[in-house]
């Protein structure tokens, strides 16, 4: 570790390590296989560039972002580090070089595309002295997950080669489906795994439902003259939408650019540039705008869409507020956009997981719990106290007691072996008596009918809280059948105080788009 904290300073000028970050470096020089989960700028990259420096030997980084990929091997070789990478748009010439070098042990660390790496292990890269194998952005493997790499899947066939190297899979994506098949597919022999907080303290969250066009573009007009000179992004569903909202704004005497993937390379980097130095201080985007921007400074990110999961939100958020000071984040979300996306799920060959997140992504939007609490449930991560810096606490509900609504679920889930999806529970809650019921031979279990003196919308209202707060949740990989958490258990068993955002009848309509 001596070594370890001499490159960090050396090398990497910190003096310091963060949170995890000497744990995770410690477990990789003894050798053991690990699993990083650390949100973006958590500071994943040096839990194996410091390895790799300390190892004799090469570390092999599999990167499926080309543009990530030569930003860090440019970024090592200013700091005196013997880095390459390898992939397909690189000239032949260049490729033939790296091969050579890489051959000879020169290169520390060496990156490359996953879709280079299965050619080459039978040619040369099995003659590379590799020491470690990291795999970053290590959700690509996961087929419920949104950048589904199917190279990926073949990542375990590099322990074939290397048996008694360390393997690290880094990632920013945190969901326990993904976790558990990250472990399985790449091939890792009983991994630590790290996970950090995903709370972003710093970042105040905001959501505005149904609000009428025209009063969104005053509003957002009137937020950034409020936020003047401050840097920020606004996503957008279309790249159209990048368009018309640019152009609003550029009326309205506002600095902005629209940037999206149609624009050609040229124009996207000097965008981008123009941003990250503070000369464009707005910017309407897609979604493509924002990946692997190091940017420390952005105060504000506004979604004038609903996004189609949480991970993407949690993801676009995060690239506000990298340097801890206050920032904020505000979603737009009017039903045209469930529909919108409702559709591109339905036509979708991954309907049901498509769906079941774009709800999850909704429950958060109406949500009537912290919306960091609700944010984090998802991540499996439960907060403790309210945050009181999301738009729920500043304006809370009026709250009931809901302790007993809460433990007549949660001990239907059990009751179920937890075997049962969000609709059947509350058919069995209210004693429906539907021919799934029947089948399930539910019409026995002890909680049928026991809340009966709830209407449908009652318990959908309330398990979508149990959702939000991390007493409940879904498993995407087991036909989206509920679970009870650890703090589920402790309202369920130990009397754990509860409360439940009051049901005020169908003023608020509800939606749901329908569940498998
Ligand atoms: P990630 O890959 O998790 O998104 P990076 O590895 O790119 O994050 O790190 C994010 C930023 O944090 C970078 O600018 C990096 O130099 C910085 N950083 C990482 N570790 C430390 C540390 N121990 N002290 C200070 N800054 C750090
Ligand atoms: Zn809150």
């Amino acid at each position: 570790m001596e070594s370890a904290r001499k490159q960090l300073k050396t090398i990497f000028g910190y003096s310091t390590f963060r949170p995890q970050q000497e744990e995770i470096i410690r477990t990789t020089l003894e050798k053991e296989d690990t699993i990083v989960l650390m949100p973006t700028g958590g500071g994943k990259s040096i839990c194996y560039q410091i390895p790799a420096l300390v190892f004799d030997g090469t570390t092999l980084v599999i990167s499926p972002l080309i543009s990530l990929m030569k930003d860090q091997v440019e970024g090592l070789r200013s700091n005196g580090v013997e880095a390459a990478f390898f992939n397909s748009s690189q000239p032949e010439s260049e490729r033939a070089e790296v091969i050579q070098q890489a051959k000879s042990g020169t290169y520390k660390l060496l990156y490359m595309a996953p879709e280079t790496v299965f050619p080459a292990l039978d040619s040369w890269l099995s003659m590379v002295p590799v020491s470690m194998v990291a795999i970053d952005e290590a959700h690509c493997v996961s087929m419920w997950g949104h950048d589904f790499r199917p190279e990926y899947t073949q990542l375990h066939l590099l322990r074939n080669y290397w048996k008694d190297i360390p393997f690290s899979a880094l990632t920013a994506t945190a969901d326990k489906a993904t976790r558990k098949e990250i472990e399985n597919k790449l091939g890792l022999k009983n991994p630590h795994v790290f996970l950090s907080s995903f709370d972003r303290p710093n970042i105040s969250l905001e959501v505005r439902g149904n609000i009428p066009k025209k009063k969104k573009q005053e509003e957002i007009l009137d937020f950034l003259e409020e936020h003047e000179g401050q840097s920020g992004i606004i996503y957008c569903l279309s790249r159209k939408e990048t368009e018309d909202i640019n152009n609003f704004l550029l009326q309205n005497g506002i600095p902005s650019s629209h940037y999206h993937a149609g624009l050609s390379n040229t124009e996207r980097s000097r965008i981008q540039e123009d941003f990250i130095h503070d000369r464009t201080p707005v910017i309407t985007a897609t979604i493509a705008f924002g990946m692997g921007i190091d940017k420390s400074n952005v105060r504000w990110v506004i979604h004038n869409n609903l996004p189609k999961n949480l991970e993407g939100y949690y993801q676009e958020i995060g690239r506000a507020g990298r340097d801890g000071l206050a920032s904020k984040a505000v979603l737009y979300y009017t039903m045209r956009d469930v529909k919108l996306l409702a559709d591109f799920a339905r036509d979708s060959s991954q309907k049901e997981v498509l769906t079941e997140k774009l709800n999850r992504m909704l429950h958060y939007a109406e949500s009537q719990t912290c919306r960091r609490k609700t944010l984090l449930s998802y991540f499996s991560e439960n907060l403790e106290e309210n945050c009181g810096n999301c738009d729920v606490c500043l304006n809370p509900p009026s709250f009931i007691d809901g302790k007993v609504i809460a433990q007549k679920a949660l001990s239907g889930i059990k009751r179920t072996h937890e075997q049962i999806g969000l609709h059947l529970l509350i058919q069995l809650l209210r004693g429906a008596k539907t021919a799934d019921i029947y089948t399930n031979g539910y019409q026995n279990l002890k909680t049928y009918g026991a809340g009966r003196d709830l209407s449908n919308e009652e318990w959908l209202f309330y398990l979508i809280q149990l959702l939000n707060q991390g007493a409940i949740e879904i498993a995407y990989d087991e036909n989206f059948h509920l679970k009870t958490t650890p703090f589920g258990d402790k309202i369920l068993f130990e009397g754990q105080d509860f409360l439940l955002a009051k049901f005020s009848g169908s003023s608020k309509k509800r939606t749901e788009t329908k569940t498998p």
